[in-house]
């Protein structure tokens, strides 16, 4: 059968455009499809504006700290609108570096919101197009509640643009997006409250870097309610909202962030159409090459329910695409995947919590570090750093590596390599510090605490 398409992607997202134009550079027909501007969540409402926001946050501490160091700093004013607009340009060079690294592969871009008709058949507007296989790669959307007062709250698709600086925001949820759109705001000078239905933040992670990015977070000025549920909001007359909690307390404030997870974009896809099946949680079921139990109708990225970031998407497009042209020989290891939340300070995770280290391994070591960091001694800050290693006893092997402090992001990529070769805690000892660094602290940790 002759098909308008080899490929045909739905979605112009981290997964979707890698996918469309791996496939095109091997000479294949590819077409990508989106209702929205190219790059999707990352690159529009996700981590590039986020991370632009984080920088643009971290001014007001460093306004602060520059004291110390004998800087006499005038007073500041920080203008919403100019970082509105600023990260717009930004994000629009970035569509269009998008659509031509789509152009130039020579994949076709088709704009709109695309549904299956059969398995062979997506629909755009009035036109319908063939191909041999569709990819699904739509993302994610955040998640609101279904409330009668759900007009009044914002998820992260809303707050990059608000047309008002929100001067008291309140966060719900406590884990990446909740935390770094906390710190965000407290630093741009809002006045922040996270409210969790739980009582330690970021559930998933190491639970010494919970109370230690908790207590760090307090101290700069970022309040937490746990066990806290939003029951009811109420906008008044002079537009502020009015939030009632469970337990019947109240708080008033200008913008509440629901930060409370995200599910997959698929409303009208039809997926139903062509018996695509889902998961419990409305996301697309895969095998390890992606296909659907429609076996030529494939997905990847967030809307698999995987693991939600744009490297992983990008791995799982590169994969798929060597599945169908290249030798085959490439599957997806979704071990020791490094991570990163840009609190400030950052957290940089990857491997095993403590609590897993245990239960995986058993007999461990675990090393902590617990410090203030060089620059603070001078800047006034009470800001610390902590770090911690999780050894596994019986082969030596760094198992779980945590960091919270400044550039934690950053330093965290290195050691994921060595983790990934498979690095013992005699390599990290023998490995020289670089001195004076932060880092320098995971070479030079001896005893187990
Ligand atoms: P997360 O899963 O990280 O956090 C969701 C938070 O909302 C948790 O605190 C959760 O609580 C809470 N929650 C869930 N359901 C409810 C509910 N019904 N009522 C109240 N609270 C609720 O999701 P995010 O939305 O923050 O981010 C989505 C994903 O995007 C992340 O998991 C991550 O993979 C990715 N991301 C990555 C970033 C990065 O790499 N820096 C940055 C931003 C996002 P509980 O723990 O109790 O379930």
């Amino acid at each position: 059968m002759e098909f308008d398409f080899d490929v045909f992607v739905i979605g112009a997202g981290s997964g979707g455009v890698r996918t469309a134009r791996m496939a095109a550079n091997e000479g294949v027909k590819v077409a990508v499809a989106d209702d929205r501007e190219l790059g999707g969540t990352c690159v529009n409402v996700g981590c590039v504006p986020k991370k632009l926001y984080t920088y643009a946050s971290h001014f007001s501490h460093d306004f602060h700290n520059a004291k110390g160091f004998g800087w006499d700093v005038p007073s500041t004013h920080f203008n919403w609108p100019t970082l509105v607009a600023n990260k717009q340009v930004e994000i629009s060079r970035l569509n269009g570096i998008y659509g031509n690294l789509l152009d130039n592969s020579g994949a076709q871009i088709i704009r709109g919101y695309a549904s299956l008709k059969d398995r062979h058949t997506v629909i755009v507007g009035d036109q319908e197009y063939t191909a041999k296989r569709i990819v699904i790669a739509t993302g994610g959307t955040p998640n609101i509640p279904q409330v009668d007062y759900a007009h009044l709250l914002i998820s992260s698709d809303e707050i990059f643009d608000l047309p008002e600086f929100p001067k008291r925001l309140l966060v719900v949820g406590a884990g990446y997006i909740a935390l770094e759109f906390a710190c965000i705001f407290n630093g741009l000078g809002s006045q922040v409250q996270v409210s969790y239905r739980g009582d330690l933040i970021m559930r998933s992670f190491d639970e010494d870097i919970r109370h230690f990015v908790d207590q760090e977070m307090r101290k700069q000025g970022i309040d937490f309610n746990y066990h806290s549920q939003v029951s009811n909001v109420v906008k008044q007359t002079d537009e502020s909202l009015l939030v009632t909690f469970e337990d019947g307390s109240t708080i008033e404030v200008d913008q509440v962030l629901m930060a409370i997870g995200r599910k997959p974009r698929l409303a009208g896809i039809g997926l139903e159409q062509v018996g695509v099946e889902t998961t419990w949680n409305g996301t697309i079921s895969v095998n390890d090459k992606f296909q659907t139990n429609v076996d030529n109708i494939y997905a990847l990225g967030d809307v698999t329910g995987g693991i939600e970031l744009t490297p992983v998407a990008l791995a799982e497009a590169m994969t798929l695409v060597n599945h169908w042209y290249g030798d085959g020989s490439k599957q997806m290891d979704y071990s020791l995947i490094p991570t990163a939340v840009f609190t400030q300070p950052n957290v940089g995770t990857i491997g095993l919590t403590e609590h897993q280290a245990i239960e995986q391994h058993g007999e461990i070591s675990v090393y902590r570090s617990d410090f203030k960091p060089m620059k603070h001694t001078l800047s006034g800050s009470d800001e610390r750093s902590f770090m911690k290693l999780i050894v596994d006893k019986s082969t030596d092997k760094v198992i779980g590596l945590h960091i919270v402090g400044e550039g934690a992001g950053e330093m965290l990529q290195g050691f994921a390599v060595a983790m990934k070769a498979g690095a013992t805690k005699a390599d990290f000892d023998a490995t020289i510090g670089i001195h004076p660094t932060s880092a320098e602290e995971l070479v030079t940790m001896r005893t187990p605490s």
